[in-house]
């Protein structure tokens, strides 16, 4: 298939790499100059300009840092692609913009899903993420089997935008329980009990979740979490600060009572304009820690 694939980034440059891998036709554009050399030397095709990535696209792909790029990027190259292109907007976008993208791709005379992935950089190299889809079911199924090159657990999630709303709601609940299990673990120093001690009840327990038994924050009980390697991410708290952001502004926008995605968005927030943006989420223990007098 021919694809176009813009914004080749820590995400972007491994998915692409893996679409060319598995013999697609991909044309790469990025203003980052070597992000698409990157691209280039994996196979892809570099192209000047995002309008000349997509002039000859069957399905385009955009991984780009906020809605606005997505935005600004569809009013460029919308009018400069081929009648009918399927666009795929895997960035982490507000669901009102994804909305807003699809309504633009549509008023083109193209198609659009938002296909926002979990995994983070090790998934997109592995070309396992998870990708939650919003948009129409023939549109998904024409989608699918390039997303399935690039990842594994594909699930439908209902009509446009639904894939963001789907993936805000899921980085809410993991920041509210990794603050959780951190604000735990801290208590329970202070309590006198080990960090394995808790560990070993909880994640037989009820307290047991992913933050606890994958991501654990304090190093020791689970020897592969970024807590064992100076919580190099992983996925950063910088990442988690923008998806709680625009978790927190649905929240608002929609009324709903959710005290404690709001306090995360804040703590994480905090946690980040400090300086801790480049560290595994997890590392919010620290900043636990530390309010504490720990
Ligand atoms: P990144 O900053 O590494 O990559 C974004 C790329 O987009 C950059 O290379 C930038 O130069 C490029 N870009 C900007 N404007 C462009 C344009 N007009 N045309 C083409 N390219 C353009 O970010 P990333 O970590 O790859 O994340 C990309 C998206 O994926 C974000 O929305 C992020 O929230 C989401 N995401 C990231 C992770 C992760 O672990 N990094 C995990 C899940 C989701």
């Amino acid at each position: 298939m021919k694809i176009a694939f813009l914004g080749l980034g820590h995400m972007g440059g491994p998915m692409a790499v893996n679409l060319t891998a598995a013999g697609h036709d991909v044309t790469g554009y990025d203003p980052d100059t070597a992000a698409r050399a990157a691209a280039a030397e994996a196979g892809a095709t570099p192209a000047d300009s995002a309008v000349a990535a997509v002039a000859e696209a069957e399905l385009v792909v955009t991984m780009l840092p906020s809605g606005r790029h997505v935005l600004d990027v569809y009013d460029e190259i919308l009018p400069a692609a081929p009648a009918g292109t399927l666009f795929v907007d895997s960035s982490t976008i507000d669901v009102a913009d994804a909305r807003a993208a699809h309504e633009k791709a549509v008023a083109a005379g193209h198609r659009n899903i938002d296909a926002p992935v979990s995994g983070g950089v090790v998934g997109a190299v592995a070309g396992t993420l998870a990708f939650m889809v919003g948009g129409s079911e023939s549109d998904f199924a024409a989608a699918e089997p390039i997303l399935a090159v690039m990842g594994r657990n594909l699930v439908h999630c209902g009509g446009p935008g639904n894939g963001q709303a789907a993936k805000l709601c899921n980085n809410m609940i993991l920041g509210a329980s990794m603050i959780a299990v951190s604000e735990a673990f801290v208590l329970g120093e202070s309590l006198g009990l080990t960090n394995q001690a808790l560990f070993d009840v909880a994640s037989h327990a009820s307290g047991q979740c992913w933050a606890l038994t994958t991501n654990c924050p304090v190093p020791g009980p689970v020897p592969t979490s970024p807590a064992n390697n100076d919580y190099r991410p992983g996925f950063s708290a910088a990442l988690m600060d923008k998806d709680l952001t625009l978790a927190a502004n649905a929240v608002r926008a929609n009324g709903i009572h959710a005290a404690l995605g709001l306090a995360a968005a804040d703590i994480y927030h905090a946690y980040n304009a400090d300086g801790g943006g480049t560290n595994d989420f997890s590392a919010i223990v620290e900043e636990i820690r530390s309010r504490s007098g720990n």
